[in-house]
């Protein structure tokens, strides 16, 4: 079954279609790499997935609901930006907690519930240990982690990552490449994760999606795509 159905996404600036008809079903509880060229619509199809861009035409249907005029806070779709945009001023933990009780329309208010569901965000990416650090003292695979807490413990149905591991050294992208397939499959959500790295989407990705001038030129497992060129 699939989780999210796109269907003719058509987004232009000027004179330029960054999405052009694009149609696309994505799997539920997989980790989907979306790969293409830099200019080919990644991070517009993302912003439009997320609610942050109008769309001119087309549908997108998300857990069995048409979401095109749902406000992006509601959807129920986590983002994770590539510079991870974490508040310097606050913890570990305090950042985690900023993503719960700041949400408009259901925000948490009761103390416990938000505390509880920290702490059980921080085991789940493994944080423990870390609560009370400002996240200015902590190193790039930790913050990537707080960042993707902060999105997980809203209990997203989906998250969006762009580029998550582009700001992290050689070393610590191929450690975070496993570390985010393994939270992956411990929340069992559907991560699409964007990325200009065919070496990366292939070695992440259970579907792999070629993004190519604002189309789907390929949508596949990994193997399958690796067996063929791009
Ligand atoms: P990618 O993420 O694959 O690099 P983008 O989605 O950023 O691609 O961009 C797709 C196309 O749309 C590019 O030609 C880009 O220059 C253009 N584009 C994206 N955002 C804007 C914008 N806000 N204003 C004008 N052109 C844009
Ligand atoms: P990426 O390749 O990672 O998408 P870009 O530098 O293409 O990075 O885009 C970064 C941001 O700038 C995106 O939010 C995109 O929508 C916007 N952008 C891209 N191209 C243009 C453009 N020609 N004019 C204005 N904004 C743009």
């Amino acid at each position: 079954t699939s989780v999210l159905e796109l269907t003719g996404l058509v987004k232009t600036y000027g004179d330029t279609r960054a999405l052009d008809g694009l149609s696309v079903s994505l799997p539920e509880n997989q980790y989907i790499s979306l790969l293409g060229p830099s200019g080919s619509g990644k991070t517009t199809l993302l912003r439009v997935i997320a609610g942050f861009e109008k769309l001119e035409s087309g549908a997108i249907r998300f857990a069995g609901s048409q979401i095109n005029a749902t406000p992006p806070h509601r959807r129920g779709i986590g983002f994770v930006f590539q510079n991870f945009a974490l508040f310097p001023h606050l913890t570990v933990q305090e950042n985690i907690a900023f993503g719960l009780a700041n949400r408009e329309a259901d925000a948490l208010t009761d103390a416990r519930e938000i505390s509880d569901r920290v702490r059980s965000i921080i085991d789940l990416v493994g944080l423990s240990g870390l609560e009370t650090r400002a996240v200015t003292q902590i190193s790039g695979g930790q913050k990537q982690r707080v960042a993707l807490a902060r999105t997980l413990v809203t209990e997203p149905k989906m998250v969006l990552l762009d580029e998550p591991l582009g700001a992290l050294d050689a070393n610590l992208r191929s450690r975070m490449r496993h570390e985010l397939r393994e939270i992956r499959e411990r929340c069992g959500v559907t991560f699409l994760h964007v990325t200009g790295s065919e070496t990366e989407a292939l070695a992440m990705g259970d579907t792999v999606l070629v993004l190519d001038r604002g189309r789907i030129a390929q949508k596949d497992k990994s193997d399958a795509v690796y067996s063929r060129p791009i």
